[in-house]
């Protein structure tokens, strides 16, 4: 009785009815159990996709599927990026990806040293003062270091030839040159210095 309301107040609950003692199988416990399982990954994902931290970069996260080779949803697996050999870079991407770095989007969401927080939109890039510094506007946006322009042109570079090379996302790639350059540049004419 006391696994039957353990069950019920999961989060997601689990409704168990007890079976009869001799349909109480190891087939029985393991349908529980997989049941248990399913529960707490959604519980999982709701977290990780309602959380501040991760709702930006983690919603929908797919993981490539070798057996049906396929992009899936998984809640619980081991990230391929755990596999970086250099320590770390591996570090770096995974404090990005989970919200565990010290930009302001981070760093002011909390207050300290009798310093208040700071609302979302205030806490503004270090360098340009402009946008709010996060992931996104760090690695792909802001233009205020000589520096940060230089690497992300040449990663820029890099990764689309990487992309080009992927078939997973070669399509994505290809869909977004057309609408860049077909829907975007060539609606406006060209222009020619006087
Ligand atoms: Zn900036």
């Amino acid at each position: 009785m006391e696994m039957v309301q353990v069950l019920d107040r999961l989060p997601h609950r689990v409704v168990w009815n007890i079976p009869k003692f001799k349909d109480l199988t190891v087939q029985h416990i393991d349908g529980v159990m997989e049941r248990v399982k399913k529960s707490m990954e959604k519980d999982i994902q709701e977290k990780v996709d309602t959380s501040n931290k991760t709702r930006d970069v983690l919603r929908d996260r797919r993981e490539y599927d070798k057996k049906t080779k396929k992009m899936v949803v998984k809640t619980l697996a081991f990230r391929h990026y755990l596999r970086i050999p250099i320590g770390e870079h591996r570090r770096s991407l995974i404090d990005m990806v989970t919200s565990n770095h010290k930009l302001a989007v981070e760093r002011l969401r909390w207050a300290e040293r009798n310093k208040p927080m700071v609302q979302h939109d205030k806490r503004l890039c270090r360098l340009c003062r402009e946008k709010v510094e996060d992931g996104a506007h760090v690695l792909f946006e802001c233009s205020n270091s000589c520096k940060v322009i230089q690497l992300r042109k040449a990663f820029m570079q890099r990764l689309f030839r990487e992309l080009l090379a992927d078939k997973r996302v070669v399509g994505l790639l290809a869909k977004y040159v057309h609408e860049v350059v077909l829907e975007v540049f060539y609606a406006v004419e060209i222009y020619r210095l006087e």
